[in-house]
């Protein structure tokens, strides 16, 4: 571990650049002719540094970026060069449709006021205004009704002033391969589509790519891979993982038999035991839900977390470790490639989505890769 810069933080997060980047290009390895492959940079990267990710994945050749908010992608437009679309998955609230045009983002229109606050504004400003128009297939989330979507191009002008880049939806059980609902989803897709001639479609996110080419159209729209997470559920994950987090141990204790540890005495010592106390609590993400349950990592060896996550530490069994071989001031893997995001969100009951977008703040950051100049 000589290649650590000294941190004053409670653990060091690393992320990985270049792996990123490799994982937006596999992806874009994996579409049929003719598909381009958009990067989502939502909930600042799932968590990663919108800043950091999106400029990385620009130079990787990356052109099309996604984000939630208005405000995310205010924030996103001065880090990412002129040629690069930022896409708005909500859509303007009502009164921000300026913002969007002074900003340049493309907002992607959920609904048909938003639709016809973005034709009040093209009107307006007597211009075509790009927009992408969502229409639901299966999700009940966002996205125009079916038959409001059928209304809306029943009409030669219901997209009047509208320059529309994609049609688009989204995908409800894309990770699950067998499921019903992908196939369904697809056919309604391709019946709005029909409706729409000449328009290019984007359906797919991470998983969906994996579902094969008649899901790709001409955008998709992967988030989750990029970071690391596995796209498809129950196989091997192809993907490079992002993230490495190493705790910083306070302190070590040799404990009894019989000693009982943290919180609300959760575990007990059934051996004479050393233990280590790490300076990562949920406060910093790593779930609470992972007492008993988590593991850290050295030197390839699984130690258990054991005890209640506390808000600012939590306690690893380093029994089986050397004596010796931790002490203060070390650092234990708490994510790693063996212990990436998918294991560690199996082990806390939940998806390795929460895992990433969960991490803390206090974190120091380390940056590695990405083809910076
Ligand atoms: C978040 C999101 C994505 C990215 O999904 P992943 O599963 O992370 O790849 C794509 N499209 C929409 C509409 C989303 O909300």
């Amino acid at each position: 571990m000589t290649d650590i810069p000294p941190i004053k933080a409670g653990a060091l997060l690393s992320i990985d650049l270049d792996a990123l980047c490799d994982n937006w290009r596999s992806l874009r390895a994996r579409l049929a002719a003719g598909a381009d492959c958009a990067a989502v940079v939502k909930a600042d990267a799932y968590g990663l540094g919108a800043d950091r990710v999106a400029p990385a994945l620009y130079r990787a050749g990356c052109r099309d970026f996604f984000v939630a908010h208005v405000n995310e992608g205010i924030a996103l437009r001065p880090v990412l060069p002129a040629d690069a679309a930022i896409h708005v998955l909500h859509g303007p609230h009502p009164g921000d449709e300026r913002e969007c045009v002074r900003h340049r983002l493309v907002p992607v229109l959920n609904s048909l006021p938003q639709v016809q606050a973005w034709q009040g504004l093209a009107r307006d400003l007597d211009a075509m205004l790009p927009a992408i128009l969502q229409v639901d297939t299966g999700m009940a989330r966002l996205g125009l009704a079916f038959d409001e979507f059928e209304h809306l191009t029943a009409s030669p002008d219901g997209l009047q002033g509208i320059a529309l880049k994609f049609l688009m939806s989204h995908l409800v059980s894309a990770e699950a391969q067998d499921c019903a609902v992908n196939g369904l989803q697809l056919e309604r897709f391709q019946a709005a589509r029909a409706r729409l001639p000449g328009v290019r479609g984007s359906l797919a996110n991470s998983s969906g790519i994996f579902l094969g080419d008649a899901y790709h159209f001409d955008l998709v729209r992967p988030g989750a891979a990029l970071y690391g997470v596995a796209p498809v559920a129950g196989q091997p994950n192809p993907l490079r993982p992002v993230i490495r987090l190493q705790g910083k141990v306070l302190q070590t204790r040799r404990i009894a038999a019989g000693t009982a540890v943290g919180y609300s005495h959760t575990w007990t010592a059934a051996r004479p035991s050393r233990i280590a106390t790490v300076a990562v609590g949920y406060a910093d993400g790593y779930l609470r839900s992972l007492s008993n349950a988590g593991v850290a990592r050295c030197d390839g060896i699984s130690l258990p977390l054991v005890g209640n996550i506390s808000m600012d530490t939590l306690i690893v069994d380093i029994t089986d470790l050397p004596e010796g071989r931790i002490g203060e001031g070390d650092l234990l893997d708490l994510a790693d490639p063996l212990n990436g995001v998918d294991a560690i969100a199996a082990r806390a009951g939940t998806i390795g989505y929460e895992i990433l977008t969960s991490l803390g703040q206090r974190y120091a950051r380390r940056y590695i890769g990405g083809g910076e100049g």
